[in-house]
């Protein structure tokens, strides 16, 4: 038996509402034509053809690269029925089963498709279907008022691919070219039911599912894993400058020198946040070349750090801080610094931590000359959290 497939993605997938064709988004780093593609691309089809916007189809090995098996590309037409004629015609006349697949089905199982050809073999037309498991109900879509509800264990719900032996397909097509209505036929198994042919059901896949919107092409992709990112800084300190971080002033008589305020707290977690979103560093954003930020408090960097997370889609989700000081002692601020800090970043209070220590007396740190810090953030995509 020669077996042939014809995987159709001549739409330009308006529903999506992105700027290319819904098929060409990439789910976990492998487009939804490739993968659709994918599951086809073996020894079990003697021919293969792709059916693609007319105007891609000169790009197709760049669509679809690292093919292991020979495919065909053909350009597709105003309709979905139109797209798939122009698949069905490419293949040779001794295909005996076609399979019609909508590459919009990225997840569609080596299983399911054994089971469609197996089926359309024997029967002649084989659809794969969901049982509903909503209650359905018919409706007058003028007043959308419900007519009936519809017995739900006869409703199911078609997949694709759709299989047929060749001789089918081609009866059901020239049928429908004879009482074309000039509608859409939405798949083959309708052309094939309106020719008069008995289509059989095969169990569907809930996970071979149709991405139709942006949503379901975000619940594929799934939630984006966490990003983390480190930071340091160390200022000397001076008689005569403050001791600020986090926006709480410290009593005590030497301050971090700097171009800006020195606050080494929000610097270190500036550049943990910057790093974790993959957006440079302090040094980039706030050069201290730049007249803009001599003084500027350490909060405000750190709330325009924040602004920068935002702008690569990712929020705060957490931080810890560890402050490296001889003197003075940081425990009696550190609750207020806190606060600043998770108000700044838009987190509840028991997401940040800081931390005071030493360093026992032990280098410049220790002999009071410079106040270090060491920070680490933690970042989730906008939306997962
Ligand atoms: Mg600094």
């Amino acid at each position: 038996m020669r077996v042939g497939v014809v995987v159709v993605a001549g739409g330009r997938g308006s529903r999506v509402g992105a700027d290319q064709p819904k098929q060409l988004l990439a789910i976990a780093g492998r487009s939804i034509l490739q993968r659709s593609v994918d599951a086809f691309d073996d020894d079990r089809f003697c021919e293969r053809v792709v059916v693609l916007p007319a105007d891609y189809v000169n790009d197709a090995s760049t669509l679809l690269p690292a093919l292991a098996t020979a495919w065909r590309f053909v350009a597709g037409g105003a309709r979905r029925q139109d797209s798939v004629e122009a698949g069905v015609a490419a293949l040779s006349a001794d295909v005996d089963v076609v399979l019609v697949h909508d590459a919009a089905r990225p997840f569609v199982s080596r299983a399911l498709i054994t089971r469609v050809i197996d089926r359309a073999a024997a029967t002649g037309a084989a659809v794969p279907a969901l049982a509903a498991v909503e209650t359905v109900k018919h409706i007058d879509l003028a007043t959308m008022t419900v007519r009936a509800t519809v017995p739900r264990q006869e409703v199911w719900l078609a997949q694709t691919p759709q299989g047929f032996r060749r001789t089918v397909l081609s009866a059901a097509f020239a049928h429908n070219k004879s009482h074309d209505a000039g509608g859409d036929v939405t798949d083959e198994g309708m052309l094939a039911e309106r020719a008069g042919f008995p289509v059989t059901i095969v169990p569907g896949d809930a996970a071979n599912m149709k991405m139709t919107t942006a949503e379901d092409i975000a619940r594929a992709q799934g939630p984006r894993a966490p990003r983390v990112g480190t930071g340091y800084d160390l200022h000397r300190m001076v008689e005569g400058r403050p001791l600020v971080l986090a926006g709480v002033s410290i009593p005590f008589e030497r301050g971090p020198l700097g171009h800006s305020d020195g606050d080494v707290l929000c610097h270190s977690l500036t550049d943990a946040l910057l790093g974790a979103a993959g957006a440079g560093d302090i040094g980039k954003h706030f050069p201290n070349t730049d007249p803009a930020w001599k003084g500027a408090p350490g909060l405000d960097l750190l709330e325009r750090a924040v602004a920068i997370v935002h702008a690569a889609g990712f929020q705060p989700a957490s931080a810890d801080i560890t402050i490296i000081l001889e003197r003075p002692k940081l425990l009696p601020h550190i609750d207020a610094m806190r606060a600043d800090v998770a108000r700044v970043l838009g987190v509840d209070l028991s997401a940040v931590s800081i931390k005071g220590k030493t360093n026992e007396g032990v280098d410049a740190v220790g002999r009071g000359e410079a106040i270090a810090a060491h920070a680490v953030a933690v970042l989730t995509a906008r939306g997962d959290a």
